[in-house]
């Protein structure tokens, strides 16, 4: 639909802009117990409590704990003695908890436990004597945690099924895959596929390793990017499956831009643009969602319509430690 374009003070004139809000969208069951895990912290043990890497990769969220005395480093050495420190969602590599063990710094694990599932996974591989295939991005904090739960040279990353192609196995080789959590469904069952199909014996996990999170958010996008315009998605651009919400809708032929607050949209994103989509990655508030709607009813007379893929009632327990 061709809208004529009003500016915000033309109240009388807006037209109308049909909203499709994705339901399940924003955080997850791990980025809430992250930010509870930084929160209790400080409240158990007084500001500053260190936080080794962006929390949940959103700056709303990151600056928020910041002004209730979290302070975000990247690296443990970083970390005064005799600080407690949280380790964020992503999880860590082994040699970090034990070099803070060193160095008798408190430290509470923020690992979200369905990461933490993965590095178990990977170390009962090993132990069966399997080399490990893990799928996903270089480079990502929680690749760098999963592939630290091994020793070099065990596990080998693989991104795309070309990757896959390049790999020099032989038929001897006893092999194993996992995933990082946050990946493209689609493109992971490609790599898969590839992957079964080069080396027959190759073990996968019992039950995905993409969480219920990642995969309820893209198949919520599949259902409203087919009827949008265009797809807004609020996440942050190192955000892994913020990132992929907006390649699932791409896929489907739709635009989709990646913001980070609302204050990013511009007015000319919305000529020609009757129904938007719109959804946020798994570490962004609510409050994000709203702030989208509010600056959306500046130019449009909005009707939101909640389009829901799946329902969502996953909560993780916090750490023992934080509870007495
Ligand atoms: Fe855990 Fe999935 Fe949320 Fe990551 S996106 S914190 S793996 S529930």
């Amino acid at each position: 639909m061709n809208a004529p374009f009003p500016s915000p003070d033309q109240n009388s004139t807006k037209p109308p802009l049909q909203l499709l809000i994705a339901a399940p969208r924003g955080f997850c069951a791990g980025v809430d117990r992250a930010i509870e895990i930084v929160e209790r912290a400080i409240e158990k043990y007084g500001a500053p409590v260190y936080v080794r890497h962006e929390i949940v990769h959103n700056k709303y969220v990151v600056d928020s704990l910041k002004a209730k005395g979290a302070v975000f480093v990247e690296e443990l050495d970083e970390v005064p003695d005799g600080v407690p420190v949280v380790f964020s969602a992503h999880g860590v590599p082994k040699s970090v908890p034990a070099e803070a063990q060193k160095r008798e710094l408190l430290y509470v694990d923020a690992t979200c436990p369905l990461v933490s599932k993965v590095h178990r996974q990977a170390e009962r591989q090993i132990e069966k004597g399997r080399h490990i295939i893990f799928v996903g991005h270089a480079d990502h904090p929680e690749v760098i945690g999963t592939m630290g739960q091994v020793e070099p040279g065990q596990m080998t990353l693989v991104e795309t099924v070309e990757d896959v192609a390049a790999l020099e196995f032989g038929p001897e080789e006893q092999l194993a895959y996992l995933t990082q959590t946050t990946l493209s469904v689609d493109d992971t069952a490609d790599i898969i596929a590839a992957l079964e199909q080069r080396f027959p014996e190759v073990r996968g996990p019992k039950a995905e390793d993409i969480c219920y999170a990642t995969s309820n958010r893209q198949a919520a996008v599949k259902q409203i990017a087919p009827s949008a315009d265009l797809v807004l998605v609020i996440g942050a651009p190192n955000s892994s499956n913020s990132l992929r919400l907006v390649e699932v809708a791409e896929r489907l032929g739709t635009n989709a831009r990646l913001i980070q607050r609302a204050s990013e949209i511009e007015a000319e994103w919305l000529e020609g643009v009757g129904t938007l989509g719109l959804t946020a990655g798994a570490s962004a508030p609510e409050k994000l969602v709203r702030e989208v709607v509010e600056r959306l009813g500046e130019w449009r007379t909005v009707e939101e319509t909640t389009i829901a893929a799946a329902e969502e009632n996953m909560v993780f327990k916090l750490p023992r430690q934080l509870l007495d």
